[in-house]
């Protein structure tokens, strides 16, 4: 990885690293700056994960700027200020066990894995390639989650209760499995809906139940 500056140097590998960071902390800047991002663990947590590392060569000059990215099978990594604005939700903190639906590249998985620390996310993924790319993905940036290849409506039964659960993938209706992990006043976040969706925020009630609150209108890939 080497560019060309003005000055016809050529510059090697860590300056590359230096810019995407400079670039990384404006992105991260400008979500806290308009309160998409209120908690400042979660924005450490993205000024810390390499963006740029977990799409294509061809996507790398991307990694920063706010928006979907293709990471191959049909499937998008989701926007900086959508994955900024889903882990304020959820809430959690260091040592918080959390379940995420919709491994894709492993990107979500890894700001979250940032907040609750090593051994603590447990994502599980539908596609076999995408989740055992994002397994290997996530090892060698020194992630310790846990990645599961399967439906996500099950959710990880072996695995529960889960402190917070969110899904990157649109649910019609928010799965039973799921919401049934995830322990009393913890909270699932995702997309739900068919055609048009809305991001909720549920909080699961002693008895089972959940109370739901939208929070916008959005669109990600639906579950499969
Ligand atoms: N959080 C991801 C975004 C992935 S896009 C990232 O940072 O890259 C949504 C993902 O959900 C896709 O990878 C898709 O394959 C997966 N998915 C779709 N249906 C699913 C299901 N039933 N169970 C688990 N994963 C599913």
């Amino acid at each position: 990885m080497g560019c060309e500056h003005r000055n016809g140097y050529i510059c090697g590998t860590a300056t590359v690293t230096m810019e995407m960071a400079t670039a990384r902390d404006r992105l991260v800047d400008s979500l806290v700056a308009t309160e998409v991002v209120t908690k400042s663990s979660t924005a450490e947590a993205l000024r810390a994960v390499p963006r740029h590392e977990f799409v294509g060569d061809d996507q790398q000059d991307l990694a920063y700027q706010d928006r979907p990215l293709p990471i191959g099978n049909d499937q998008t990594i989701s926007a900086p200020h959508i994955v900024g604005q889903m882990l304020d939700l959820i809430n959690v903190e260091r040592g918080d066990r959390v379940l995420e639906i919709g491994t894709g590249c492993g990107y979500h998985a890894a700001v979250t894995a940032e907040v609750v620390g090593d051994g603590n996310v447990y994502s599980v993924e539908y596609d076999e390639e995408l989740g055992a790319a994002a397994r290997e993905r996530l090892e060698r940036l020194g992630y310790d989650v846990a990645v599961r290849i399967g439906d996500g409506r099950e959710g990880w039964p072996e695995e529960a209760p889960f402190d917070a659960s969110y899904l990157t993938c649109a649910a019609a209706e928010p799965p039973t499995e799921v919401i049934d992990q995830t322990a009393a006043d913890g909270v699932v976040v995702g997309p739900f809906g068919e055609g048009r969706q809305e991001l909720k925020r549920l909080v699961v009630q002693p008895d089972g139940g959940y109370e739901a609150e939208t929070i916008a209108p959005v669109r990600f890939v639906p579950m499969r």
